[in-house]
């Protein structure tokens, strides 16, 4: 896993070195609205913390950071009224998964009918 990147476009947002629309905030979690949506809701959920991506995330940070994150994803389906008609969360990690921003991220996605979970066109 590479080193933490402190001017990766995320940390720089958590510094407020550049605005980003905030969804909401909470004790360890920011959660802002995708720059390209690619649904009507497309929210990114990131821990406050300097983390890599989905691993470094779950194996070094506390219990608190992850449960934070992962209840106020929860909480912003519900609030964005995702819940019942389905949502889907996604966290790219590294080369395969094309991950452009070193900082561990949740897409949460939802609000259309988003097909199947991935395309085989580009195997
Ligand atoms: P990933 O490929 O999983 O690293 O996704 C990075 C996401 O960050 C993409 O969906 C981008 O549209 C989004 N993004 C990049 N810069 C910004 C920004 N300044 N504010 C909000 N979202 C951004």
């Amino acid at each position: 896993m590479p080193d933490y990147d402190d001017q990766n476009i995320f940390a720089r947002i958590l510094r407020g070195e550049i605005p980003n629309d905030t969804v909401t905030e909470s004790e360890h979690t920011l959660a802002f609205n995708d720059i390209t949506p690619q649904a009507p809701v497309h929210v990114l959920v990131i821990p406050k913390g300097a983390y890599v991506d989905y691993a470094d995330f779950h194996a070094n940070a506390s219990d608190a950071e992850i449960a934070d994150l992962h209840r106020t994803a929860a909480r912003i389906c519900a609030e964005r009224g995702v819940t019942a008609s389905g949502f889907r969360t996604i966290s790219n990690a590294g080369e395969h998964a094309v991950q452009e921003v070193p900082h561990f991220h949740l897409h949460l996605l939802g609000g259309r009918p988003l097909g199947r979970m991935l395309a085989r066109a580009a195997e």
